[in-house]
């Protein structure tokens, strides 16, 4: 079972795992009063749907004023919205999420999956942000980065500086940052019996921290019978 963006975001915010500021929708008003409610002068109305590829399908879009917001929310609000996940029938958009828009400097990958062949939790990320992470697997395997997590030892520094050496990050505060990032997400990973934590993109801002601009949750099935809060999210 897979949880919509929105909850997903919703459990990184409980983690402390950085994300922009969002509200749910389901009307274009509902839209305006979020976007008010966040403030600031950019925003990102995203479709609510249970597949990936909404942006090169039409389902994420930036608005530069509130009037904006509503049109666009006018839009994608009962669109049936086509991605390469969706099939060819696509999927009805019921809700949208209005979420701050980030000051983006570069994009990378970040999942947790449970290994099958290791028997443990794997942290992959790349450089690569917003690309299919089977098509850099396929195509340029070494800008993967595999950092294995035996859960009886936890999450560990020297995992934390492999991710961020094996991503290229230099600058002693961004290391910290996504250290720590990394280190939240695990926890949070655990702690709610998740099959698989993917954000695609992880950004990094301009001022050097580390957000989730994308997030994607499964669970096992097996796994919702102790967690039932989750199971709720269906
Ligand atoms: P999907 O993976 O379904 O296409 P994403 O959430 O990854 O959806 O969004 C697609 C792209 O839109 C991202 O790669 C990013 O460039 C941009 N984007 C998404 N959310 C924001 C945001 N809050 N601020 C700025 N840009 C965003
Ligand atoms: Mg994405």
């Amino acid at each position: 079972m897979n949880i919509h963006e929105y909850q997903a975001k919703s459990i990184f915010k409980d983690y402390g795992v950085p994300t922009p500021r969002g509200i749910g929708a389901t009307t274009p008003s509902e839209a305006v009063s979020a976007a008010e409610e966040l403030g600031g002068d950019i925003w990102v109305v995203k479709a609510q749907i249970h597949a990936g590829g909404r942006g090169l399908g039409g389902g994420v879009k930036l608005a530069k004023s509130i009037d904006e917001v509503e049109t666009l929310a006018d839009e994608i609000l009962g669109m049936t919205l086509v991605t390469h996940q969706t099939g060819p029938e696509g999927k009805l958009v019921q809700k949208v999420y209005i979420e701050d828009g980030a000051d983006i400097k570069d994009e990378f990958y970040l999942s947790v999956v449970l290994d099958r062949k290791l028997e443990m939790p794997l942290i992959m990320a790349s450089t690569e942000g917003g690309m299919n992470i089977e098509d850099v697997a396929a195509n340029t395997p070494e800008k993967i980065v595999k950092v294995p997590v035996d859960p009886a030892i936890g999450f560990q520094g020297f995992h934390g500086r492999e991710l961020a050496f094996g991503l290229g990050i230099s600058d002693k505060a961004e290391q910290k940052n996504i250290i720590s990032f990394a280190q939240k997400l695990f926890k949070l990973y655990m702690e709610n019996d998740a099959e698989m934590i993917e954000i695609n993109p992880l950004v990094r801002t301009g001022a050097g921290e580390f957000l989730a601009l994308d997030g994607k949750m499964g669970f096992d099935n097996s796994a919702l019978g102790r967690q039932s809060e989750i199971a709720d999210m269906r």
